[in-house]
């Protein structure tokens, strides 16, 4: 073999299939592409509920979930710079198949696909989607928030990653024990290690939990979370990574993230 061909073949051993999506992450069509051909093959109907910045936006929900199991809401892409959130819910997705037929799901795969093709935070309008659910706006997050009109689910997980993190961290809205923080930080830090920070965003955090009483008045503008810990989730994480390990073990922490916290259902 010359030394040519011999580096090439390096080369494709180095490239793992995931390596190779995940160089395409802020590539919103083949994000949606691949969501449809899981969809199709776990059972999980895909639908679009709204559009932003001139793309559709999709939900994903079961197609015929058995009575009485556990009703699960996951997110991403709300931020359009923190794409392992949005691979992360396709892979928990594409490796949990049996685990997604017994349970009751709802999937938000990526709620501003502007910012995600753009690898921004906000949206087109330079708005923080994150901040707008007291609002109900922009037009995205109402239709969300019509989309679940009653239901109550056991638990909700929103992804995220922060570009100032030093670890995988979660916030956990205060509510009678037991807490689950833990328990989710540990599973999540076999890939990354946990953010070492006692004060993360102005809060208090201890290895990497975030635990905080949730009230109406507490921001004047509410995060995704906020709105489902106060009106639809027995249960609200938010699950953070930093951006600046490699995409794979962001993906890894928050797929590691999402099995902890479904397991931890009472
Ligand atoms: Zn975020």
């Amino acid at each position: 073999m010359t030394s040519s061909k011999s580096k090439l073949a390096a080369n494709k051993k180095a490239e793992s299939p995931d390596a190779l999506l995940y160089s395409r992450s802020h590539d919103y069509p083949f994000l949606i592409q691949r969501w449809r051909a899981i969809a199709k093959s776990v059972g999980l109907r895909m639908r679009p509920f709204a559009k932003s910045g001139g793309y559709p936006v999709y939900y994903l929900e079961s197609l015929s979930p058995q009575p009485n199991v556990p009703s699960i809401y996951l997110s991403g892409g709300i931020h359009g710079d923190e794409p392992a959130s949005t691979e992360a819910l396709l892979a928990w997705v594409a490796n949990n198949s049996d685990l997604v037929q017994s349970l009751r799901i709802l999937i938000f795969p990526c709620l501003n696909p502007w910012g995600l093709v753009h690898n921004k935070r906000c949206d087109e309008d330079n708005f923080d989607l994150n901040r707008g659910y007291r609002q109900k706006h922009p037009p995205v997050v109402k239709a969300q928030l019509d989309l679940l009109g009653r239901t109550r689910f056991n638990l909700a997980i929103n992804l995220h990653e922060d570009y100032d993190g030093q670890g995988v961290y979660l916030y956990e809205p205060l509510r009678k024990k037991p807490h689950w923080g833990e328990r989710i930080i540990e599973a999540m830090s076999t890939a990354i290690p946990v953010d070492p920070r006692k004060s993360i965003d102005g809060n208090k955090a201890k290895a990497g939990v975030i635990r905080r009483r949730i009230t109406e008045d507490m921001m004047t503008d509410w995060p995704e979370a906020i709105a489902l810990h106060l009106g639809y989730a027995k249960r609200t994480f938010t699950l953070e990574t930093a951006s600046e390990f490699g995409i794979e073990a962001r993906v890894a922490a928050h797929v590691a993230g999402i099995s902890a916290a479904i397991r931890l259902i009472e």
